[in-house]
This record gives C-alpha cells, structure tokens and sequence, in this order.
C-alpha cells in the first residue's frame, strides 16, 4: 500500500517508519525544511531508541522516503495520515487545529484518486466531520474517506508500541475507508494486535478518555503519595499492594512529582473543553488537572524543606530534565516548575540530562548545563532527581556524598532505597515514603 504521512515528528516518523518495515510504501511529509534536511542526511530529529537504524534500514530498502513536497507525497497514495501537532491553544486550552485543519487544506488541493484521509493526530470529537468538510471545499470532485485512528505509542518505546499495540482504533462508518485502514494495519493484525472499529466520533473520545484516566490513575496515587507521608504509610507498598488487584492493575501508579509531557496536559485540559461545550462536565478530570497543576511546583517546595527551608545562593543539582526518562522531549515537564520554584527562592540551578538539554536550554533560563551528572553534582549544596534515567539508578552514593557540600538528597521519583540512602549519612526526602 501506498502511505503518506503529514508531519513527521514523534507520531508520524515512528509510525511511517513502522509502516515502511512493515513492508508498505511510505512517504513521510514535513513543511519543516530542516528537519527533512536533517532526515535526508540520516540525522535523527528526536530521541528515540532504535529510531535511527530502522529508518536507515528503510530507506536503503526504498520503502520510506522525505519530502517537503506535501502534493508530491499524497499523488497516488492509498491512506494519507495527518500527524501534525494539536498543542493546547494559547488562552483557552482547546485543542489548535490550525495544524490538522491547515493539512487537510493541502491534502484536498492534491487529491488526485481515491484515498483514505485518517487523522492520526489526537483530536477533539467533531473534528473528522470539519476535515471532510474542508476536503470537499478543497476539491469538489475528489473521492476519499475520512476515518480517525488515535495513536497510543508511547515515547521511549514509540517503536514497539507501534509494532505492538494493545489495540488498534479505526473510527469509520464508510466501509471502502474500513476496507482500506484493515489492509494497512494487515501486519499488525497477524502480530495478533486486535482492530476495534467504532464510529468516527467514537474513536476520537477513545484516545481523550483514554489519556484522561491514565493521568487520573498518577494524579490518585500522588494524592494517596501524601496521605503516606503524614500517616507513616510507605506509597511504593499501597501501589503494589493495589496494583496486583487485577482490576486495578499495576501501570500508571508510580508517585511522583505530577504529569507532564506532550500529550496528558494537554489533552486533559482539551476534554474539559469539549465537556464544556456539550454541558457534560467531566469534574473528576477537572480535579485532576487542578491537582497536578499545583504539584509540580509543591515538589520545589519539597526541595526547600529538605535543604532547611533557606536556598537563595545555594547551588543545587538537577538531574533529569525531560518529562520521562528515553525521550528528548521537554513539553510540559514537571522539571521546568520544580526548577523555576527554586530559582524564584533564590537557588543556583546546575542541570543535567542524558538527551533532553537541547531542548531544555531554550526554556530554562539562567540555569547552569553541565556535560555529566557528577560534573552537576561535585560542590552543590543538594542533589535533586527529577527523572529517573537509568543512568541515575546506580550512583555511588559514597561518592556523592563526598562531591556535595552537604548530603541531601531529594528524589522525586523514589528510585533509591530510603534506608540505605539514610544509612550513608544523607538527609532524604522522596514521594510518599
Ligand atoms: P510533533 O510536534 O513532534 O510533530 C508534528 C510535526 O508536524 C512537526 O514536525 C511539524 O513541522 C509538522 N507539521 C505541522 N503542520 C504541517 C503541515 N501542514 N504539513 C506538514 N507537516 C506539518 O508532534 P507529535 O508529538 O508527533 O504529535 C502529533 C500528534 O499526535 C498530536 O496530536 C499528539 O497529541 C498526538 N500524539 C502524540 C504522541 C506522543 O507521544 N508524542 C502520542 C500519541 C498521540
């Protein structure tokens, strides 16, 4: 099958990489000239593991290919995604369109046979309806389908997240269009990856409800992290201790320092709107965006208490600064409010993170960027880990008490244990324990 994917960041580059191993014919579309430059050339434009070797492997096997050229890539395909952002509008929090809806402008001028049109992008429900819409005015006479497919992949493991969904969602009423997405998700289907085909409105609530109760699930057991921490209780045991119930399950229930990342705030924030305009209030999610909005800088104030209360002019060591750890992505990352909170008290912010200090430098101001952890770590009056890279699992602990000027440490990600790291002679302080 011919494939052509508009915009190619985290969800089209993965996804048009995955289709193309997976033995279809893909283009991959981007209106940012440096980034298909830098494709063109073999460079990566994000992080993610295995990423690089499975686009080289595709290309050499002409199966994926890069172009600016959107009409170029849509001529002749068979499904055209659209991948494009959906970031929070400035002022209001609804979801932007101007990204998908700009695309589908593009994508009707070009349409030359029939295609599928799928919207990959994670959209507002009623969304599908306006991008048919605009494709008709575009081309009066075209032929297409217009069909949602919320993507689920997770950065970090976006590759086997793709080649091994635990579902796959196809909102379509139009059979030709089912016809078409069960061809292109054929592979994915034999890998015993189950199809769930909805209505179009459907699908696009599915990844909204979807996102919102994961960041529900963080959110409840953050909450339950700070009952721990005034009752005695240790948050790691009521996580397991509830998780191992199998209706409640295990994922999602690790306390720390709140949500973030490139799709949770947003979203959640995106279906309070669209609850809002159908008078459907959604007060559970309303509680926990409000919830994890006055966290992230609460977990700045962890920090101070743990140093004494008192940090202007003292230097603290930042490690982590992406939103998770195996991504280089910074949108929304908790790490940006504990560090603010801390330099707005006067801290001397040293930072730094395996792969995300590209990102981070244009939105952390006068923060101090180091080459390795220890090089944050030597001389600093704490040490502060914000995401739990591996790299940071392991420290020697003796070591980092001889590097810092005083031993705290502050892990807001509860990856050390709490006895041991007291017993070397720290002042500790993590989540809910
Ligand atoms: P991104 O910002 O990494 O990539 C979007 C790309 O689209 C950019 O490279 C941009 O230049 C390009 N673009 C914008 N308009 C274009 C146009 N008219 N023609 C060609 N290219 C255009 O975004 P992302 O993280 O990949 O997210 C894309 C969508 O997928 C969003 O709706 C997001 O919510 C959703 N999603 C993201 C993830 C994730 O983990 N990042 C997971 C599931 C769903």
């Amino acid at each position: 099958m011919k494939i052509a994917m508009i915009g190619s960041g985290y969800v089209g580059l993965v996804s048009g990489a995955c289709f193309a191993d997976f033995g279809h014919d893909v283009v991959c579309v981007d209106k940012d000239a440096g980034k298909i430059e830098r494709l063109l050339a073999g460079v990566m434009p994000i992080y993610e593991p295995g990423l690089d070797d499975l686009v080289a492997r595709n290309v050499a096997g002409k199966r994926l290919r890069f172009t600016t050229d959107l009409g170029e890539g849509v001529r002749g395909a068979d499904a055209i995604f659209i991948a494009v952002g959906t970031p929070s509008r400035r002022g209001d929090g609804h979801a932007d369109l101007s990204y998908v809806y700009a695309a589908a402008k593009e994508i009707g001028e070009a349409l030359d046979g029939y295609a599928v049109v799928v919207t990959k992008s994670t959209v507002p429900v009623g969304t599908g309806d306006e991008v048919e819409r605009i494709l008709k005015e575009a081309n009066p006479t075209a032929e297409f389908g217009v069909v949602s497919n919320p993507e689920f992949l997770r950065e970090g493991a976006a590759i086997d997240d793709f080649k091994r969904p635990d579902r796959i969602v196809i909102g379509s009423e139009d059979p030709r269009a089912t016809a078409v997405m069960q061809q292109v998700y054929r592979p994915l289907y034999l890998n015993n990856a189950p199809i769930l085909v909805t209505g179009r409105r459907t699908a696009e609530l599915i990844k909204y409800a979807g996102n919102a109760f994961l960041a529900t699930k963080i959110t409840f057991i953050n909450e339950i992290a700070d009952l721990c921490e005034k009752v005695g209780a240790d948050v790691k045991d009521v996580s397991r201790g509830i998780g191992l119930d199998n209706r409640i399950g295990s994922k999602f229930l690790h306390a720390g320092p709140g949500y973030g990342g490139s799709c949770f705030p947003k979203d959640t924030l995106a279906l309070l709107k669209t609850s809002q305009d159908h008078e459907a209030p959604q007060r559970i999610v309303e509680a926990v965006v409000a919830v994890n909005d006055t966290r992230k800088r609460a977990m700045g104030r962890k920090v101070i208490a743990a140093m004494g209360g008192e940090v202007r002019d003292r230097t603290i060591a930042v490690l982590g600064l992406t939103f998770k750890p195996n991504t280089d992505d910074m949108r929304d990352s908790p790490a940006i409010s504990v560090i603010q909170t801390l330099q707005d008290a006067g801290a001397l912010i040293r930072a730094y993170d395996p792969e995300g200090m590209e990102q981070a430098k244009p939105l952390l101001a006068g923060v101090e960027f180091v080459g390795d952890a220890w090089a944050a770590i030597e001389g600093a009056d704490a040490l502060v880990i914000v995401t739990e890279w591996d790299a940071f699992r392991g420290l020697d602990l003796a070591r980092v008490k001889a590097s810092l000027k005083t031993p705290v440490l502050v892990d807001l990600r509860n990856i050390y244990d709490p006895a041991q790291v007291r017993a070397a002679g720290f002042t500790y302080a993590s989540i809910g324990r």
